[in-house]
């Protein structure tokens, strides 16, 4: 682990100061590839590690060390940054450390949603009462992993992405799960009503209890700790731990106070830079060309083409076509499903599906005139690699006949799979 960087004034030896605020995916990547001219500061106390992972560790998969991040060149300070002086190029710190820059790189991620349910916050309270956690940092997950044993009573509020690999790491941990979902379906934004269908079969199999079409109204709270999830049509559900997995807002605090143009997240152009043009955004936190994406996947690309336009190989970055993807482990076997694009149809769009009860699978690609427009694979996943890079590249779909379209012709007329 690096030491925690105490800042002297010395510039490193290139002369310039690149200070990177975060080291979530996307500030370590950065700070990866920039070297030892990048100064990192973050201040959870771990050491910075992949956060797509941490309902394996929430499951009791992996130990919190397996899903460290390759460890960066240069220094790390761990402290909260809480202002940035533009007019002086200096950084200030909970800690009470300034740090010089050149280059400012923002890389603060997001906020966990939290609802505004009756009850979950006392009037004028800063803090969630105890029992009820977000899905965030490897502080919420030993938080919740350290009050989860068997037959405990959980309640997970939100059924997307989050809320499902919240809910079916509980319930590998033999917890007693309901899921509340406020959509009419398990991960609406990602997936078309059938292979929801499929997930939703999963996790009542593992044994998680799922209410769609379900708001919730509020907590109850009995000697500080929530003991009760009420729900709109007066159902209340007992508990002995509450998971929000509602949703994430882009981190933008630092450069609002900045003065920095922001939307939802901190704009940013497509050389990564701000409205500021020493100052660059990545990942969560960042708005590109009106997109905030909140996955794992565009963070890296940003930070990888963030480091090119830093060191002169310049690339531009004109966005990502971002994947979806999900293992839900099971003893007879894991689910995986990946999803992409547009899952549902549009009138006119041609569209083909597979679908193998008895498998359990699942293929569906929509295509718009010669174009792949999205799809869906659950528990079959052998062409994705060829589906994704015909919705990636977005060009022509090659007729038919055209071998190299063959991964794709196959999906589309030949069942079995690849
Ligand atoms: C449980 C979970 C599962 C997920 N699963 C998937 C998945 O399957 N697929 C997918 O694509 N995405 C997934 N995501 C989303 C993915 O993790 C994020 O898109 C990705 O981590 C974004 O990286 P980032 O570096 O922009 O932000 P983050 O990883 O959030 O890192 C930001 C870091 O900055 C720090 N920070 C913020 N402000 C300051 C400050 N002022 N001073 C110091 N430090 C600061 C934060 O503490 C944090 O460490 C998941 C997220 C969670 C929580």
């Amino acid at each position: 682990m690096t030491a925690p960087y105490e800042h002297d004034g010395t510039p490193p030896r290139d002369g310039s100061r690149v200070v990177v605020i975060g080291t979530g995916l996307a500030g370590t990547r950065l700070a990866q590839r920039l070297g030892e001219r990048a100064v990192l500061i973050g201040e959870e106390a771990h050491a910075p590690y992949n956060r797509v992972l941490l309902a394996e560790v929430l499951a009791g998969t992996y130990t919190p060390d397996v899903i460290e991040l390759p460890a960066t060149p240069g220094p790390r300070l761990r402290t909260r940054a809480v202002r940035v002086d533009r007019e002086r190029r200096v950084v200030q710190c909970e800690s009470g450390a300034e740090v010089p820059y050149d280059t400012l790189v923002l890389a603060t991620g997001s906020n966990p949603v939290l609802p505004p349910l009756r009850g979950l916050f006392e009037p004028g309270a800063r803090e969630l009462p105890g029992g009820v956690h977000a899905f965030r940092t490897m502080d919420d997950c030993l938080a919740l992993s350290g009050t989860v044993t068997e037959g405990t009573r959980a309640v997970v509020i939100g059924g997307g992405l989050l809320g499902v690999s919240a809910a079916r790491a509980l319930a590998r941990r033999g917890a007693q799960v309901v899921l509340t979902q406020q959509a009419e379906r398990l991960m609406e934004r990602q997936l078309d009503p059938r292979s929801s269908e499929l997930v939703r079969r999963h996790l009542t199999a593992l044994g998680v209890e799922i209410h769609t079409e379900c708001r919730v109204r509020g907590v109850g709270v009995v000697d500080g700790r929530v003991r009760r999830v009420e729900l709109h049509d007066g159902y209340v559900l007992g508990t002995d731990v509450t998971v929000l997995a509602c949703g994430v807002r882009p981190r933008t605090g630092l450069a609002q106070a900045a003065g920095l143009d922001v939307g939802k997240g901190v704009l940013v152009d497509d050389a990564l830079r701000t409205s500021d043009p020493r100052i660059h955004a990545v990942g969560d936190c960042a708005q590109h060309a009106g997109t905030v994406y909140g996955l794992a996947t565009p963070a890296l690309e940003q930070a990888d083409a963030l480091a090119g336009v830093l060191t002169g190989g310049a690339d531009a970055y004109t966005g990502t076509r971002a994947l979806t993807r999900l293992t839900l482990p099971h003893t007879a076997g894991p689910l995986d499903l990946a999803a992409f694009g547009e899952t549902e149809a549009l009138p006119g769009d041609d569209v083909v599906q597979l679908a193998d009860a008895t498998r359990g699978t699942y293929r569906k690609v929509v295509v718009r005139g010669d174009r792949l427009v999205g799809g869906v694979l659950v528990g079959e996943l052998a062409s994705v690699g060829a589906l994704a890079h015909a919705w990636e590249s977005n060009e022509p779909l090659p007729a038919a006949g055209d071998t190299t379209a063959a991964p794709l012709l196959h999906l589309l007329t030949h069942d079995g799979g690849l």
